[in-house]
Order: structure tokens, then C-alpha cells, then sequence
């Protein structure tokens, strides 16, 4: 009751601190109905907020620095956290959600797209939404079934289903207020990104470029769920018009950039907007990253050999219309899967003429070269790469980057860095104001790329165009296996965008770590796939405080204050695309932990409950059979349709079954059933008969039946 009666007063505090502001036109338009008494977050809100006691949006504020003003944990302090409160999302599946924090009440999502509304302070349950989707549509989500987060704006919490969906619940009761439907559900499509709000319209984007679609970004009417303005990344396939925002800015520069043949015009071309989504307030504009070509193979994408716009590249657009402003470029003519859909931070430097305050957009792509750039023109101010690749020989004065011709031809295999899982991935980046330092959760994935020889004659859902069996033994060995382990590396690194160099960087076990919070306590907060989530020295790196979360904690943390007491809170869990395709990263098996929200403060004394660990029976349950041929075609047609979810090498991670000693690969008939029949679609195990013959079912099945065993399993 205390509770209630808080918030009530908050919200009406709030309210009242929003209608004392001088109204602009935007303002006085919206009065006309009733205004929210709860979650009454508007633009104003948002753009005061500076991540201070709420965090309001899904970077913290506009420009979306995840940096904090609060100081009330700091390093004196920060060894004495503890848990406050932690809350079961009850899932087994990848966790990317950063919570939002209005008016002591927290929006957090977790995957499949349920919302759940917490007390932020207790962690008591509010109320949950369940989208209720068709379990069968994961075969379309290429990296797991994952949510990054929800928006919250004038009453509503608005949520991007993974089935594309976008939905509107009232954050008081969590009841549906509207739900639209953002893509062509024939096609590959899922959301898995956090719409962004502003000026009464939520920005939403989608994904599906691994499985052929077309990508693009979308504005809707808050109050009533009405498309407002929608901006294509890849022309129509006959370069006319649309009739959407994005037409004139294929007549200005797009159209040209294609070819008139090739994969893109009959897969979409890719570039989905999976990710970042930022409002530039200065020029009244939306700031969107775009994601790889589709197919990932450049010359079957299109023949031309032309740049391709705008994938790989970040676009401005005007807010209110979708109207193009101008696009930067990252990767002209990508053939990796080097997206540049990571996190974009807006930020003021002193990169101007005689150091002159200059407003710019930063980001650290999957490419591995950390960019600055003009948010008001585009103009390339100056980038490096953060960590070593070997695909370009540097970057021209206007910022385009020279590729090597090993990196280019793809007709023989390249092994290189970054790969297709990128030098950064989903994993927010934070920015300190203070010590002008971006925080990059930054990897080494190395990959071997070569054209797919199968690409033509041999369908696969899985269309990059790219061989993902290159290189990959029959065989796996224990000391395959280290060689492997060895190339896979993980950091977190300070880079200082003005001299455009690392001033610090720590060293993890391994890749695909966590989102970073920078706060104005000198902090800044990162977890670890494995478990620990830790706080180091802002300017130095020095490590100040760790805990064990007993789950993945990949998510970007965040910061609120209720009360007058500092909370910090991670959203875990295990899975998302790294923990479902890099089993064999795993030095010990890891079982599939369950989901949680778990929040910190100062003398919190809660104890985590324990890991539940499942007892499997690890002993193959069939001898193992088939010529080497068949093992061979196996390998292929496994790398080619299963691995992305169970794992190169067979060797799963723990989210999904562990095909080697699995019942369904033991018996013929009943492999068969799921395999052809898809008796296990409601898991989303779907039939895979569109694309396998019975033959390659029955070949997989003898590959995996030989890692089974293999000598691998033995040590
Ligand atoms: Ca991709």
C-alpha cells in the first residue's frame, strides 16, 4: 500500500514537473486526451532523466551513453554489494533484456517476449504479459528466441514480439492496448530488439537476414498502433518506389549502389535493423544501424559488385517523417556478416576546429574498427580498429576500408578476424561523459569464410551462401578441440574516442561477455557469459567487486534509486547465439541454468538459490555406422542446417539437446519422426524434409552418432 501510494505521488510530481514546462506545439497536440497518471514518461522526461534515479529508456537516455549520474555506489562502497532481491524468469532459453526502471516499478522482458512488471525495490511481481507465440517459429530466429527490452511512454509499455509483433500493455495492469503486426509473417522475420519512443512514436526493426528478408525500420502512433512512416535498407528488387519514407533516398544514392541480378532481388538483400536505434534531440532525428547483406555471400547477393546501401551502415532519418538525412557506410559490400547494428552512443567532443565541441556518433561495429562520426552530416571524423583482423589493410581518408584480396575472394578459405559473430556483438557498449571514455565488450571469433559449393543445388534454411562445414574435421579430437578453444577471446575495453586509442583493456576466458554500465561513481559494471558479474575502476580497469550470478550474465546492466539507496540489476540467463552455436567453448559441460532479474545494493544479504544441475545419461545410445562418405555428407549437411542451434562439432552447450546422446539419434524411426515428420515443432524443432533428403537425414544422423563417439567425450 505504502508502495502505491508512492507511486501515485511520484507520477503526479512528475506530471505536474512536465505540464509546468513551457508546451511546445507537439505538447499541446497531445492534450486533447487524457494524459497518463502512471508511467507518464514522455520525451521531456526521457531527455532530463540523464540516467539518474529512473532508467527510462533502453540505453538510459536518448543518446543512449548507459552512463549513469548516480554516485551513492562508488569505489569505496562497491565491495560491499550484495543481493537485494532477484526474481525467476523461469527460462532456459538467452536473456538480453535491459530492465526498465519508472516510477519504482521495473519492465523487464525475458525470451519469448513475456514482460514482467516488478517492484523494482522488492522484486514482488506486478503482473506479466505472455505474447503467446508459436513455439515452432524459433527455426526463423537465428540466435536464439531472445528479447533485448521493452519501451515505456505515456502509460504504455510497448514490447517487439519475436514472432514481429509489436504490442502496446498498459504499465499499470499489463492489459493489451493494441498489437500490430510489423512484418510479413510468411517470411523469416522475428524482432528481438527494444523499440525506442519519441515524439509520440515507437521505432521498432526487425531481423532475418541469415534466412533472406528485407530489412527496414518502422515508426507507429503510440496511442493507436498506426504505421506513421517506414524506411526500406535495401531498394525494391525493380528499383521502384515503395511508396514508403525510404524512396528518395534510393532515387538520391541507393539504387545505384546494386546490381540489376543476383540473390537480393528475389531474398530481400538482408540489411535488417536489428539492434540500435538512437534519437539525435540536437537535430531532431532518428539514427538506426543496419545489418549484413542476404545472402551473406556478396557476389551470388548481387554480381555487380557494387556497394550495396545501406547495408552495414548507419542511416539518419528525419523523426517526424522517415525523410533520409544522410548514411555512413561501415562495410561497402559486405560478404562477413559484419552488421552494423551495434550499440550507437550520440555524445558531445571536442573534436570540432580548435577542439571545439563537436556532437558525434560513435560505434564499434562487428568489424572490429571503432568509428567516430559527425551525427549531424555523417562526415567520417576518424576510426581504428580495437581489436587484430586481418580483412583490411586500414581505412581510407573518408573512412572506407581497404580490403585485403584474401578477404575478398571467397573461393578458397579465409580464416579470419573478426568473424560473422563480430568483434562486438548485441552486448550494449556505455560511454563516460566524465572521463570521455567508451566501455566495448569486444571479442575475438575467428572464422573461415568460402563461397558454399552447395549454395545452388542443395536448399538450406540457413541462407548465408557461406560454407559453414569448411574446415571442420569428421573427426573432433581433444586437440582439435584446444586449438579451437584457444582462438576464442573476450575483453572489455576503455577506448578514448578523441586520441581514437584503448587507454585500458581486461582480458576474459572467453567471448560473447556482457553490456556495461558506466557510472558517475567512477564504475563501471560488466558481467561474464559464465557467470560473474564485476565492477572495475572507470579510469583504470582495476577490478573492485565481483559476484557470482549463477547463470550467463550477457545483458546490459542498469542503475536506479528508490528510497535514497542505489540499486544496480542484470538480467541472466544462458543461451543467445554464442551459448547455442560454441558448446565446444566450454572447458567443463554447462548445464542450462534458468533465467533471472537479480538486483544489488549496498549490505544486500540475499543468497542466490543454487544452480539447478540436470543429470544427463552421456553414453551414445547406438553404435555408431556409415561409410566416411557418409559421415563427410553428414558433417555437411549438419554445418549447413543444425549447427547454429546445436553446436559445431555436435557439442551443444546445454540450451538445446545434445544431439550425441540423444534418444531421437539412437533410433532410425524415431530420428525420422521429428527430422521429416517434425514431431517436435511445438519446441521448435520443425521438419527439415524442404531441404533434406531422407538420404542426408539418415547421414547426419551417422555424423553425429561418430562424435558420440569420438575420443573428444573422453577427456
Ligand atoms: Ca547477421
Amino acid at each position: 500500500m505504502i508502495r502505491s501510494a508512492l507511486l501515485a505521488t511520484t507520477a503526479m510530481f512528475l506530471l505536474t514537473a512536465c505540464t509546468g514546462s513551457a508546451p511546445d506545439t507537439k505538447e499541446a497536440a497531445s492534450a486533447e486526451k487524457p494524459a497518463a497518471t502512471f508511467a507518464a514518461v514522455d520525451d521531456n522526461r526521457i531527455k532530463t532523466a540523464s540516467a539518474g534515479e529512473e532508467w527510462l529508456s533502453y540505453g538510459g537516455t536518448y543518446d543512449e551513453q548507459r552512463h549513469s549520474t548516480l554516485t551513492q555506489i562508488n569505489k569505496e562502497n562497491v565491495g560491499e554489494l550484495g543481493v537485494a532481491w532477484s526474481y525467476d524468469l523461469a527460462t532456459n532459453r538467452g536473456v538480453e533484456s535491459t530492465p526498465i526502471v519508472v516510477d519504482g516499478v521495473m519492465y523487464v522482458t525475458s525470451a519469448w517476449s513475456i514482460v514482467y512488471a516488478l517492484d523494482a525495490k522488492t522484486g514482488e511481481e506486478l503482473w506479466v504479459h505472455e505474447p503467446d507465440v508459436d513455439r515452432s517459429m524459433a527455426i526463423k530466429a537465428c540466435c536464439d528466441v531472445v528479447n533485448r527490452g521493452v519501451a515505456v511512454y505515456d502509460g504504455k509499455v510497448f514490447v517487439g514480439v519475436i514472432d514481429g509483433r509489436l504490442q502496446a500493455l498498459d504499465a499499470k495492469t499489463g492489459k493489451l492496448e493494441w498489437s500490430v503486426v510489423t512484418v510479413d509473417q510468411d517470411k523469416p522475420y522475428t524482432i528481438t530488439g527494444a523499440p525506442r519512443v519519441v515524439d509520440g512514436k515507437v521505432l521498432i526493426g526487425n531481423g532475418g537476414a541469415e534466412l533472406g528478408v528485407r530489412g527496414y525500420v518502422s515508426a507507429y502512433d503510440t496511442d493507436t498502433g498506426k504505421k506513421v512512416w517506414r524506411f526500406y535498407t535495401v531498394p525494391n528488387p525493380n528499383k521502384q518506389p515503395d511508396g514508403e519514407a525510404s524512396d528518395d533516398a534510393f532515387v538520391k544514392v541507393g539504387n545505384v549502389s546494386w546490381g540489376d541480378t543476383g540473390k537480393w532481388t528475389t531474398e530481400g538483400g538482408g540489411g535488417t535493423v536489428w539492434d540500435s536505434i538512437v534519437y539525435d534531440e540536437v537535430n531532431d532525428r532518428v539514427i538506426f544501424g543496419v545489418g549484413n547483406g542476404s545472402p551473406w555471400n556478396w557476389e551470388r547477393r548481387d554480381p555487380s559488385g557494387k556497394d550495396n546501401l545501406f547495408l552495414s551502415s548507419i542511416v539518419a532519418v528525419d523523426a517526424d517523417t522517415g525523410e533520409y538525412a544522410w548514411h555512413f557506410q561501415t562495410t561497402p559490400g559486405d560478404t562477413w556478416d559484419y552488421t552494423a547494428t551495434q550499440t550507437i552512443i550520440l555524445a558531445d567532443l571536442p573534436l570540432g576546429e580548435n577542439g571545439a565541441s563537436r556532437r558525434v556518433a560513435m560505434q564499434a561495429p562487428k568489424n572490429g574498427f571503432f568509428y567516430v562520426i559527425d551525427a549531424g552530416t555523417g562526415e567520417f571524423i576518424h576510426a581504428k580498429n580495437f581489436v587484430p583482423q586481418n580483412w583490411a589493410e586500414g581505412l581510407d581518408e573518408s573512412g572506407r576500408p581497404i580490403v585485403t584480396a584474401e578477404a575478398r575472394d571467397q573461393s578458397v578459405p579465409h580464416f579470419q578476424t573478426p568473424g560473422p559473430l563480430g568483434a562486438h556483438n548485441w552486448h550494449p557498449m556505455a560511454f563516460s561523459p566524465e572521463l570521455n571514455l567508451a566501455y566495448i565488450p569486444a571479442q575475438e571469433l575467428p572464422q573461415a569464410y568460402v563461397v558454399d559449393p552447395l549454395a545452388e543445388s542443395s536448399p538450406t534454411k540457413w541462407n548465408t551462401g557461406v560454407d559453414f562445414a569448411a574446415g571442420i574435421p569428421t573427426e573432433f579430437t581433444p586437440e582439435i578441440r584446444k586449438m579451437v578453444r584457444s582462438t576464442l577471446k573476450g575483453r572489455l575495453i576503455a577506448w578514448d574516442p578523441i586520441k581514437n586509442e584503448e587507454r585500458w583493456a581486461v582480458e576474459h576466458n572467453n567471448a560473447w561477455n556482457g553490456g556495461v554500465l558506466s557510472t558517475a561513481g567512477g564504475l563501471v559494471f560488466q558481467g561474464q557469459l559464465e557467470g560473474e558479474f564485476a565492477a572495475y575502476d572507470a579510469a583504470t580497469g582495476e577490478k573492485l567487486w565481483a559476484s557470482d550470478v549463477r547463470s550467463g550474465a550477457a545483458s546490459g546492466p542498469g542503475t536506479f534509486m528508490i528510497d535514497g539507496e542505489q540499486y544496480v540489476t542484470i538480467t541472466t540467463g544462458w543461451g543467445s547465439a554464442y551459448a547455442l552455436s560454441a558448446g565446444y567453448a566450454y572447458d567443463q559441460k554447462v548445464e542450462s541454468t534458468v533465467g533471472k532479474v537479480v538486483t544489488f545494493k549496498v549490505g544486500g544479504e540475499k543468497e542466490l538459490p543454487p544452480v539447478q544441475m540436470v543429470q544427463r545419461d552421456l553414453t551414445p545410445k547406438a553404435a555408431s555406422f556409415g561409410t566416411a562418405e557418409q559421415i563427410q555428407s553428414g558433417l555437411v549437411h549438419y554445418s549447413r542446417n543444425c549447427m547454429v542451434c546445436h553446436g559445431p562439432f555436435v557439442q551443444s552447450s546445454g540450451v538445446l539437446p545434445d544431439l550425441r546422446w540423444s534418444e531421437y539419434s539412437g533410433d532410425k524411426e524415431l530420428w525420422d519422426e521429428v527430422l521429416h515428420d517434425g514431431a517436435l515443432q511445438e519446441n521448435g524443432m520443425v521438419s527439415f524434409a524442404d531441404v533434406l533428403s531422407d538420404e542426408e537425414m539418415e547421414n547426419v544422423r551417422a555424423y553425429v552418432l561418430n562424435q558420440a563417439h569420438s575420443d573428444v567425450n573422453t577427456n
